[in-house]
Parts: structure tokens; sequence; C-alpha cells
């Protein structure tokens, strides 16, 4: 088994309710246990500022699933929960990113691990803190120093 986390966010809809499905839905994916998840975040925007804030969360999963066949399982509940993507940075119904696999580095046409993003999202690193303080970005650095250069990104816990 290998820990992998999931990075969650949903701004239309029904956001709350939308993360805890997916929660579940990861649940029940095959040779799969969640086995914590972070706090949800209320998020601004980056990119394409003018649409709703984002909830956000993180999944910690031990998983028997390959990256790229947890990746299909992945989208397969972002299409069930009805995503469309009409431009880069849209709204979107539910959006799941594979964060972290282990310590492992991926990168194939269709998978980048560590998420190529993720170093500098505050939305990311926090919720992932939560769940272990001690965590490093493979390739970038510990997870608490990378948080320390988005203090002017806008998170806010809300439970
Ligand atoms: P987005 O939904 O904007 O995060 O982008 C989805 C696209 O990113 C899909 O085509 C995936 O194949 C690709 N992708 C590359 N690396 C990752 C990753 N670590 N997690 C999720 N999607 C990824």
């Amino acid at each position: 088994m290998i820990r992998a986390f999931i990075g969650l966010g949903a701004n239309i809809g029904e956001p709350r309710r939308q993360l805890m499905a997916a929660m579940d839905e990861l649940q029940g994916l095959p040779k799969t246990r969640v086995t914590g998840h972070s706090s949800f975040y209320s998020t601004a925007p980056l990119g394409h500022v003018d649409q709703p804030e984002f909830l956000n969360s993180v999944a910690q999963i031990d998983t028997g699933l390959a990256p790229d066949a947890l990746l299909d399982r992945l989208q397969e509940i972002e299409r069930r929960h009805g995503r469309e993507r009409p431009f880069t940075s849209a709204p979107r119904t539910l959006d799941l990113d594979l964060l972290l696999y282990g310590e492992q580095v991926i990168a194939t046409p269709k998978l980048s691990v560590p998420h190529p993003r993720m170093h500098e999202r505050a939305f990311v690193l926090q919720p992932l803190l939560e769940l272990d303080g001690d965590i490093s970005v493979p390739g970038k650095g510990l997870a608490k120093t990378l948080l320390l250069a988005c203090s002017s990104q806008k998170i806010a816990r809300i439970d």
C-alpha cells in the first residue's frame, strides 16, 4: 500500500456536500482506504478571479492502485459530479488532484506528481500540514517551509 494525498475543491453547486460525497467515493475505490482528511478551507479563487470562492480539503489515502489507475478513478468521480471545463480555471463542481503518491516523482503525458502547482498553493499546503506536519514535497522541500512563501494568499479554515 502507498500513502497518497488527494486535493479536493469545488465552487459551484453545493461545495460542502460535493466534497463530502467525494470523500465517500474515495473510500469506495478498490484497494483503497481513506485514512484521514483535513478541515475544509474557504479560498479566494486564483487565475480567473471573477467566480465564487472555493471550498478545499485534502484527503489522505492508503492505496494499492497504481498512480495512473488512481488518476483514472479520480477523473471518473469528477465526471459523476458533472464537471465541465469550458475554460482553464473555470468554476467547477468538483476538482480532484493527485497531490502526492508516496515519495514518487512521476512525469508522464497525463500525470505529473507531485502536482505541479501544489508547492505554491496555501489551500493545498495548509490542509496537508494538518495531516502530516513534517511532510515534504519531493523536489521542492518541506511543506511548512513552502507555506511561508504563500502568506499573501487568503484562506480561512471553516470548521
Ligand atoms: P485540472 O483538472 O485542471 O487539474 O487538470 C486535469 C488534467 O491534468 C488532466 O488532463 C490530467 O491528466 C492532468 N494531470 C496531470 N497531473 C495531474 C495530477 N497530479 N492530478 C490531477 N490531474 C493531473
